[in-house]
């Protein structure tokens, strides 16, 4: 049986000089560089600078570390780890197409 293709190699958001990158922990998934669950607002910010030109390259990027997470995350945790759809709105719907990098306040 052909096994499924893993994600992508979390290397982005790329290291700004010699400071510690936003780039995600594994299996935890949270932010190197400030522990927040990645990707943290910075890695956000971070992201969507460096695939400007190609914002289609940065939907597939999330969406391949969408499938690592899940793997890693339900394999920590199977029973009381995040839904689907949580993590499916954390790693890929505030990417292009979709929603700003902040949700607005509420009203
Ligand atoms: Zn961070």
């Amino acid at each position: 049986m052909p096994q499924p293709r893993l994600g992508p190699y979390p290397a982005h958001p790329r290291p700004c000089g010699d400071r510690t990158p936003h780039t995600p922990l594994r299996p935890m998934w949270c932010c190197r560089a400030d522990g927040r669950p990645w990707p943290c607002a910075e890695a956000r910010l971070l992201l969507k600078a460096e695939f400007d030109a190609d914002p289609a390259a940065l939907t597939i990027y999330l969406a391949g570390l969408y499938h690592e997470a899940a793997h890693d995350l339900y394999q920590l945790n199977p029973y009381d780890g995040p839904t689907p759809r949580e993590l499916f709105e954390r790693f890929v719907a505030w990417g292009p197409f979709r929603r700003p990098i902040i949700d607005p306040p509420p009203p």
